[in-house]
Formats: structure tokens, C-alpha cells, sequence
């Protein structure tokens, strides 16, 4: 049954749900001709400002623009070092390197896949001005230690939330806050495939400190203070009007989307819970996941041979990520010597299975049917 045209994500039947607002506000864009900075982006900037209950949302191009901005934020100096976990899409570290900063790569947790407090403060020397915890397919790294060291001694943090976005943080006295707005500085991606996705490209920074967010404001404005005068260097990075309207109509229905990502997450874990060799997705209890990916952990080098049991059934699935940073030719004037067994070996071992908001029954039983075979189950 419903083995046709599996997909990992389907931007497609989502579409079609919000079709005539969505096609209604891109017309009414285009009848504006307001496709720059128009009101559409204004509105979004403010709806995302109390969906996430943060002050301030600058948006911008893309999620790898939004954390290089935040960096240039920050008045680091070439040299400087900024720490990011070797296990996340490249964006995050590439853009360390593009500004001449030293990515410090560093290991994660086995079972969260995020950084910890413990390795981030066992990676901190004189050097380091910055941190970058990536909440991993829709999880948060541990932020209550994190914020703590780093206030300590006087780190920046920087939340790569492009994963996570309407996760929720659960502090320890049991306050909660918005992912991405726990760090000095937050960002996210707008990235069709992202559980907030656009129909384009498109990201945004996040920022309760004011002052950074004026700041970050302006550096993604060509450093213009006011119109001609320009205070800094900075770089031209901007969401346009129809992905706004796109961005505002799915933020409505964010909590929804996620909701429906756990439930076919819970789905899968019942199912996959009593297989050997296999992991299911680790729950921790200071974060809510949004289950951005649906990420199995195989034992016994048993992954590649599964990958391409379910591709035989018409059923994809991905690997993030199949290679640590630190082993990326790009990244090899920074790789530390030490190798990561655990990044290494997750790279061995995972794999993302389709997960998306509108998953008919039928796709997931045929989906678990195929992965339990394999497994002899
Ligand atoms: C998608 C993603 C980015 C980059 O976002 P783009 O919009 O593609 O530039 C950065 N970090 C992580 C963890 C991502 O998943």
C-alpha cells in the first residue's frame, strides 16, 4: 500500500491546505509591488516577535546568513575562536571560517546528538569569544549550562535554531522559553524543508538585547544607520515580501506542524522501540522535540545495508550527516588533531526516515512494516 512517491518531506499537500490564502497574499504582493521591506515583512517580523515572546527579529536571506551576521555582531578578531560541534550541517562552522575566526570543533552528546555543557566548557581556552549549539533535528542542547558557563566567563552564545524552531527549552525551575531566544543571539532558516519553511530562500536572527539587535539590524543593511549613511561594514541580506507572506500564513499553524511531526514520531518509536540494534529517538526532558528529522541510530554496521533495503520499497531516507567537519577538506587548516568518537561513529550509524506534517496512516505503516522487516521483526 502507498509506497508511491514517498517523500522525505512533502512541501506539496501542505500547500495545498493553505492554497487560497496563500496564493491571495503573494497576489496582493505582487499588485503592491512592494517586494522589498514592505509592510508583509514588517508584520512577519512582529508575528515572529510574539510567537517566539522575543524583542527583537531581524530577517534576513537565508539561515547561513543569519549566523554569519550574528558573528560580525559580536567585534571578534581574526584568530578568535568560536566553538561548534563537529556533528551539523556545515553552514554552522563554514561561516567561522569565512570570517576568518578559528571553529573549534568539538564532540556531542551520544544520545541527544547537541552540544553539552561539559564539552563546552572542556573546549574553552583564552581564546574563545563565541559558541555555536546547534539544536539538532528539532531538539535543544542543554542551554541552562551552556548560558551559565558562558555568562561566567564572558562568551557570546549563539543558538543555531534552524532545526528547532518552535521547540520549546524547559529551564530547571521548570520555566520555559522558546528555542532560540535563550542565547545572546538566535538564528534560524526559513528553507522550504524546514519545519518553518518559505517558498524560497530565507532566515532570520533573534535577539532579547536590544542595542545587538539594532546592531544586527543595521550590519544586515550594508550598515546603514540611516538611508546613505553607513556606519559599518556589513552585507546585503534581506527577506523579500512574498517569502514574508508565505513565512506569516505557516507561522498560524507552526504549533500544528509540530504536532504533527511528534505524532507520526510517536508513531515510529512504538514501533521501533523493541528492535535490536536499533535506537529511537532520544527524549530529553529540558527540551520539547520538533522533530525536524526522525533520526534512527543502527548498531552492528547494519545502516547502509538498511538505506538500501527501503530505497528497493521506494521508501527514502537520509543520512545527516555522513562525514564529521572535521574531516570536510574545507575544514582541514582547522581540524584538530584528536578525532570525535562520537561524532564518528554517529556518522556510522544514523539515519533519517520521512517525516513530515500531512504523513497519511497508510505511509507510515508501510514505512514501519519495511523497517521491522529488515530487522526481522
Ligand atoms: C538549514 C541549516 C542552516 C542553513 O540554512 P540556509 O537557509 O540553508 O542557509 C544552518 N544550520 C543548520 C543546522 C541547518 O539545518
Amino acid at each position: 500500500m502507498s509506497s508511491e512517491n514517498i517523500q522525505m518531506v512533502d512541501v506539496k499537500s501542505q500547500y495545498l491546505k493553505i492554497k487560497e490564502e496563500i496564493d491571495q497574499g503573494i497576489q496582493d504582493v505582487i499588485n503592491s509591488c512592494q517586494f522589498i521591506n514592505g509592510p508583509k515583512v514588517k508584520e512577519f517580523q512582529a508575528s515572529l516577535e510574539s510567537y517566539l515572546d522575543v524583542k527583537r527579529v531581524v530577517p534576513v536571506a537565508n539561515g547561513t546568513d543569519a549566523l554569519q551576521i550574528a558573528l560580525m555582531a559580536l567585534n571578534l578578531k581574526p584568530g578568535d575562536e568560536v566553538i561548534v560541534p563537529a556533528f551539523t550541517y556545515v553552514a554552522t562552522a563554514e561561516v567561522i571560517g569565512l570570517l576568518n575566526l578559528k571553529p573549534i570543533m568539538v564532540d556531542v552528546d551520544p544520545n541527544t546528538f547537541n552540544l553539552t555543557a561539559a564539552i563546552f566548557e572542556k573546549a574553552i581556552t583564552e581564546k574563545t569569544k563565541a559558541v555555536v549549539p546547534v539544536h539538532l533535528f528539532g531538539q535543544c542542547a542543554e542551554m541552562e549550562g551552556i548560558m551559565k558557563i558562558a555568562n561566567a566567563k564572558g562568551i557570546f552564545v549563539i543558538e543555531d535554531n534552524a532545526q528547532a524552531i518552535g521547540s520549546d527549552y524547559i529551564f530547571s525551575n521548570g520555566k520555559n522559553q522558546k528555542s532560540g531566544t535563550i542565547g545572546h543571539i538566535g538564528c534560524t532558516s526559513f528553507y522550504p524543508s524546514k519545519n518553518l519553511g518559505c517558498y524560497g530562500d530565507g532566515g532570520a536572527i533573534f535577539t532579547n538585547d536590544e542595542a545587538l539587535g539594532e546592531k544586527i539590524r543595521m550590519i544586515a543593511n550594508h550598515g546603514q544607520s540611516k538611508r546613505y549613511y553607513h556606519d559599518l561594514i556589513g552585507c546585503n541580506s534581506r527577506l523579500d515580501s512574498i517569502q514574508a507572506v508565505v513565512l506569516n500564513e505557516k507561522l498560524k499553524h507552526l504549533d500544528a506542524y509540530n504536532i504533527a511531526r511528534q505524532k507520526v514520531a510517536q508513531n515510529y518509536d512504538n514501533a521501533f522501540s523493541s528492535l535490536e540494534n536499533v535506537e529511537i529517538p532520544y527524549r530529553d526532558k529540558s527540551s520539547s522535540h520538533v522533530f525536524h528529522q526522525y533520526t534512527l541510530k543502527v548498531k552492528q554496521n547494519k545502516r547502509d545495508e538498511l538505506k538500501s533495503f527501503l530505497a528497493d520499497k521506494n521508501i527514502p531516507s537520509m543520512i545527516y550527516y555522513p562525514v564529521p567537519l572535521y574531516e570536510q577538506k574545507a575544514f582541514s587548516a582547522f581540524a584538530n588533531s584528536v578525532e570525535l568518537p562520537v561524532t564518528h561513529a554517529l556518522c556510522q550509524e544514523v539515519i533519517s526516515l520521512p517525516i513530515h506534517t500531512e504523513m497519511m496512516k497508510e505511509t507510515q505503516d508501510y514505512i514501519i512494516d519495511h523497517v521491522r522487516q529488515f530487522f526481522n521483526a
